[in-house]
This record gives C-alpha cells, structure tokens and sequence, in this order.
C-alpha cells in the first residue's frame, strides 16, 4: 500500500527559489526511507510539504490516498495527526515529566484518560523508558530524550514517522540504540521518513535511500548506501 505519494511535485518560494523540481516518488507502507543529500538539496522542504507546512507550487501529494492538496484548513490538524514528527534537538517540555510529555501528545487531540493511561505506559515500554516516567527532561541523558521525542511521537498510532536528524545531537553508539527503535517501530507496520548527514548509519541499515540534490531525485535505491564522502 502506498502511504506517501508525491506527484509532479515543484515547489517555488516567494523568492523564486525553486526548492524541489518535479518530483514523482511512492512510498510503501513497510518502507524505511533515508532522505539524503546536500545541504539545500530541498530535504526540509519536502518534509514541510509532507506536514502541510508549506503549500507545493505545482503538483500533488497523497497520503494514504488522500489528496492533501485539496485538504481544507480545517481538516490539516487531522492529517498531521497521521504524521510523528521527531528532530535534532528533541523539543520537549522541560516542565513536564517524561510520563506528561507523552501524554501531552494525547491530551492535544482529546483523547479519553482511558486511553492515556494505557498508550503512555505501553508506548514508554516499547522505547526502553518504563523506569524513567516520573523524570524530567533534564535528568535524562541525549538517547533517553530522543526516546522521549519518539514515544511522544508514536503514541497517537500515525502512519508516518518523520525523522530529522534524529542523530545529529548523540554520540555514535547512543544514535545506533536510537536507530534500532526506530527501525522497530518501522517493523511494527510504521513508515518512516528519516532526513540525515549520518553516512555510517546508512550505508550499514541497508534502507531504501532517496537523494536528492538542487532539488532533484538524483538517486532512488531499493538498499542503498549514503553516497556522499561523511
Ligand atoms: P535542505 O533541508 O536539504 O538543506 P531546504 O529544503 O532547507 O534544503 O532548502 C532548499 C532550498 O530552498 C535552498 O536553496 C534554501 O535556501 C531554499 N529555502 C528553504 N526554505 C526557504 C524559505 N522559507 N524561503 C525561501 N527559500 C527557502
Ligand atoms: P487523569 O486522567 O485523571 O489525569 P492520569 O492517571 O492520566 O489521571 O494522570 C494523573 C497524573 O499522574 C498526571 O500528571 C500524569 O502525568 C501522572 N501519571 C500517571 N501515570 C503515571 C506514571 N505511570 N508515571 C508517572 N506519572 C504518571
């Protein structure tokens, strides 16, 4: 099935900038998807486009079959919850405790206490933070708050993941635990989109690679490697 689906796809700032050029690429349910390429290659616009934080200038982008082109204004925050968002730097809540970050995620899109109190627990588990629910952001160490960021943002159940950078702020051997939760939630039926610089993580994982360069695919490999010196 196809989750993500970009067609004839350009993307045109105010400034005439043309950050992305007629792309056309499908991603599948079960894929894992390295986003790579230059700096200013269009990685973040593309994930932008994805969100619905920014509007395409020519083509469509379907997800899960939907035309999110054609969305109304109203009907965005429901296509963004479909979509877990995780970045470099974490962007937790230094006030709440890890448990309430997660939560947090929850109570924003009104879900019942029931539910909350069985997701949190449940989604902590599967990131290896069962002991961990009463600390704060700033009792943790980096891996623990990327795992954090994760749970938070798997725990309403979306079809995507967006990851970008997510190793870019951890140390070699603490981005490989994060990448093996990652790569679990992706065997649990998740698609995930991760935009990254880290060159052994990728020629090792084996994933789909899609570069892009000038903002173009340049490259679209079923087990690719990084292809650029690290
Ligand atoms: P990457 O994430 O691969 O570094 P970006 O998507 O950020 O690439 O940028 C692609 C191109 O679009 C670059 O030339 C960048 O300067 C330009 N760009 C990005 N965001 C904006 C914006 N808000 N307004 C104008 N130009 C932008
Ligand atoms: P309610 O739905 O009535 O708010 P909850 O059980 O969801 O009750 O939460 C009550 C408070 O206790 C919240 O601040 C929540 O973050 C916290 N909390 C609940 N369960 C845990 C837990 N396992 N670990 C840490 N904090 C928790």
């Amino acid at each position: 099935m196809k989750v993500i689906e970009l067609r004839n796809v350009t993307k045109t700032y105010s400034t005439g900038v043309q950050a992305l050029t007629n792309i056309n690429l499908k991603i599948e349910k079960e894929d894992f998807v390295f986003l790579v390429g230059p700096s200013g290659a269009g990685k973040s616009t593309f994930i932008k486009l994805i969100l619905k934080e920014e509007e395409l200038s020519d083509g469509s982008i379907l997800i899960n079959g939907q035309d999110v082109t054609k969305l109304s204004k109203r009907k965005v925050p429901y296509h963004r919850r479909n979509i877990g968002i995780v970045f470099q730097d974490f962007r937790l809540l230094p006030n709440k405790t890890v448990y309430e970050n997660v939560a947090f995620a929850m109570e924003i899109i009104e879900a019942s206490s029931k539910e909350i109190r069985r997701q949190v627990p449940m989604v902590l588990g599967m990131v290896g933070l069962s002991d961990k629910a009463t600390s704060y952001p700033h009792q943790l160490s980096g891996g623990e708050r990327q795992r954090v960021s994760i749970a938070r943002a798997i725990v309403n159940n979306p079809a995507i993941l967006i990851a970008d950078e997510p190793t870019g702020n951890l140390d070699p051997e603490t981005a490989w635990e994060i990448m093996k939760v990652l790569k679990q939630i992706n065997r649990r039926g998740t698609t995930v989109l991760m935009a990254t610089h880290a060159k052994d993580i990728v020629d090792v994982m084996q994933q789909r690679v899609i570069a892009l360069e000038k903002g173009r695919v340049v490259r679209d490999q079923q087990r690719g490697a990084y292809g650029y010196e690290g």
